[in-house]
Protein backbone atom coordinates (compact mmCIF):
# COMPACT_ATOMS: atom_id res chain seq x y z
CA UNK A 1 0.00 0.00 0.00
CA UNK A 2 2.64 2.75 -1.23
CA UNK A 3 1.15 3.64 -4.69
CA UNK A 4 -1.74 6.77 -4.82
CA UNK A 5 -1.35 9.61 -2.46
CA UNK A 6 -3.31 8.10 0.29
CA UNK A 7 -1.40 8.29 3.61
CA UNK A 8 -2.26 5.73 5.94
CA UNK A 9 -3.56 6.72 9.44
CA UNK A 10 -5.57 9.73 10.73
CA UNK A 11 -6.47 11.96 7.82
CA UNK A 12 -5.41 15.79 6.98
CA UNK A 13 -6.81 18.09 10.11
CA UNK A 14 -9.45 19.54 7.25
CA UNK A 15 -11.11 16.47 6.05
CA UNK A 16 -11.92 15.32 9.89
CA UNK A 17 -15.13 16.34 10.47
CA UNK A 18 -16.39 15.74 6.76
CA UNK A 19 -15.32 11.73 7.74
CA UNK A 20 -16.84 11.46 10.81
CA UNK A 21 -20.39 12.83 10.20
CA UNK A 22 -20.01 10.24 6.95
CA UNK A 23 -19.19 7.39 9.08
CA UNK A 24 -22.13 7.86 11.95
CA UNK A 25 -24.43 8.88 9.30
CA UNK A 26 -23.93 5.27 7.72
CA UNK A 27 -23.97 4.07 11.16
CA UNK A 28 -27.44 5.05 12.08
CA UNK A 29 -28.54 4.12 8.39
CA UNK A 30 -27.59 0.22 9.30
CA UNK A 31 -29.27 0.99 12.79
CA UNK A 32 -32.60 2.38 11.35
CA UNK A 33 -32.47 -0.77 8.80
CA UNK A 34 -32.81 -3.64 11.34
CA UNK A 35 -35.69 -2.40 13.05
CA UNK A 36 -37.93 0.79 12.27
CA UNK A 37 -37.48 1.04 8.54
CA UNK A 38 -39.28 -2.20 8.85
CA UNK A 39 -42.40 -1.26 10.52
CA UNK A 40 -45.55 1.64 10.27
CA UNK A 41 -45.50 2.68 14.21
CA UNK A 42 -48.81 3.56 16.12
CA UNK A 43 -49.06 4.12 19.52
CA UNK A 44 -52.15 2.19 21.48
CA UNK A 45 -52.78 1.85 25.28
CA UNK A 46 -53.52 -1.13 26.65
CA UNK A 47 -55.30 -1.80 30.64
CA UNK A 48 -53.54 -3.36 33.06
CA UNK A 49 -54.13 -3.75 36.85
CA UNK A 50 -50.71 -3.32 39.17
CA UNK A 51 -50.72 -3.24 43.05
CA UNK A 52 -48.60 -0.14 44.13
CA UNK A 53 -45.67 -1.30 46.48
CA UNK A 54 -46.26 1.27 48.84
CA UNK A 55 -50.03 1.60 49.61
CA UNK A 56 -51.11 -1.90 48.20
CA UNK A 57 -54.10 -0.36 46.47
CA UNK A 58 -54.82 -2.15 43.27
CA UNK A 59 -55.52 -0.01 40.50
CA UNK A 60 -55.88 0.20 36.60
CA UNK A 61 -53.56 2.10 34.57
CA UNK A 62 -53.44 3.20 31.24
CA UNK A 63 -50.16 1.72 29.90
CA UNK A 64 -49.08 3.12 26.46
CA UNK A 65 -47.73 0.65 23.80
CA UNK A 66 -46.18 0.71 20.21
CA UNK A 67 -47.24 -1.15 17.77
CA UNK A 68 -45.16 -2.25 14.82
CA UNK A 69 -46.88 -3.20 11.93
CA UNK A 70 -44.69 -4.85 9.38
CA UNK A 71 -44.64 -3.32 5.50
CA UNK A 72 -45.97 -4.61 2.82
CA UNK A 73 -41.95 -3.88 1.08
CA UNK A 74 -38.90 -3.99 1.87
CA UNK A 75 -37.41 -0.30 2.30
CA UNK A 76 -35.47 0.20 -0.86
CA UNK A 77 -31.70 -0.29 -0.76
CA UNK A 78 -31.76 -3.33 1.93
CA UNK A 79 -28.98 -5.75 1.25
CA UNK A 80 -28.99 -9.39 1.86
CA UNK A 81 -29.10 -9.27 5.28
CA UNK A 82 -31.56 -6.88 5.67
CA UNK A 83 -33.69 -9.29 3.05
CA UNK A 84 -33.10 -12.19 5.28
CA UNK A 85 -34.53 -9.82 8.13
CA UNK A 86 -37.41 -8.56 7.01
CA UNK A 87 -38.36 -12.08 5.66
CA UNK A 88 -38.81 -13.09 9.76
CA UNK A 89 -39.75 -9.95 10.79
CA UNK A 90 -43.36 -10.19 12.32
CA UNK A 91 -45.31 -7.52 14.16
CA UNK A 92 -44.93 -6.94 17.63
CA UNK A 93 -45.97 -4.57 20.47
CA UNK A 94 -43.43 -2.36 22.66
CA UNK A 95 -44.56 -0.88 25.91
CA UNK A 96 -43.46 2.77 25.91
CA UNK A 97 -44.01 3.19 29.87
CA UNK A 98 -41.56 2.08 32.37
CA UNK A 99 -43.04 3.60 35.14
CA UNK A 100 -46.21 4.56 36.59
CA UNK A 101 -48.01 6.65 39.47
CA UNK A 102 -49.94 5.45 42.19
CA UNK A 103 -53.57 7.18 41.66
CA UNK A 104 -54.21 7.02 45.79
CA UNK A 105 -54.36 10.32 46.26
CA UNK A 106 -52.14 9.86 49.89
CA UNK A 107 -49.86 7.48 48.13
CA UNK A 108 -48.84 9.19 44.63
CA UNK A 109 -45.52 7.03 44.71
CA UNK A 110 -43.98 6.23 41.21
CA UNK A 111 -42.98 3.13 40.73
CA UNK A 112 -41.48 0.26 38.03
CA UNK A 113 -44.38 -1.51 36.30
CA UNK A 114 -43.62 -5.19 38.25
CA UNK A 115 -43.25 -7.12 34.47
CA UNK A 116 -40.57 -7.89 32.36
CA UNK A 117 -42.72 -7.93 29.48
CA UNK A 118 -41.63 -5.14 27.37
CA UNK A 119 -42.30 -6.88 23.83
CA UNK A 120 -45.75 -9.36 22.63
CA UNK A 121 -45.06 -10.93 19.79
CA UNK A 122 -48.69 -10.49 17.75
ZN1 LIG B 1 -49.75 3.70 46.36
Amino acid sequence: MISGGARPGIPPFGLWPKIFVTNQAVCIRLQMMDERDFYTETPETKPATYVCPKCRQASEFRIRWLRRTKKKNIPPGAGALERAKFSKATDYLVRVDSQITCPNPRCRKRFDIPSDQTVVLI
